[in-house]
């Protein structure tokens, strides 16, 4: 039994069902993995680290030079990547530049590259809407 991979699913249950049903089936919870970036609706990614979730919200980049992605390192050109901005805290916010599609990049990074990521990320400041 692990507390935390439930928690992990239940969060993405809760906050992208559908993406939680094709990620983990209707009842595979215990397997659920602790780490990793999700694709959820509209070009969005969902970064889960235990039972911490940060959602990624694609934005148009500014200029024309090339992206360095934070995950893997690699090089990009404009095409091959994607700037998402993830609120941190109430007043906090971060730029994370990725390539585009995540899973090859996530492959290239492996656990010890998500896990940084998820370190420059977590933990996040519950922001209440007022
Ligand atoms: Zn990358």
């Amino acid at each position: 039994m692990s507390d935390q991979h439930h928690s992990a699913a239940d969060l993405l249950r809760e906050l992208f069902p559908d993406t939680h049903r094709e990620l983990f089936g209707e009842a595979a919870s215990e397997r659920a993995p602790t780490l990793g970036l999700y694709e959820v609706a509209d070009g969005r990614l969902a970064l889960v680290h235990g039972d911490q979730l940060a959602e990624f919200t694609p934005i148009a980049p500014k200029g024309s030079s090339a992206l360095h992605c934070d995950l893997c390192h690699y090089t990009r050109s404009r095409s091959e990547a994607q700037i998402y901005r993830v609120v941190v805290a109430a007043r906090r916010t971060r730029y994370i530049t990725l390539c585009s599609p995540t899973d090859p990049c996530q492959k290239r990074a492996g656990v010890g590259g998500l896990t940084h990521l998820a370190d420059r990320i977590f933990p996040i400041e519950t922001v209440h809407s007022e």
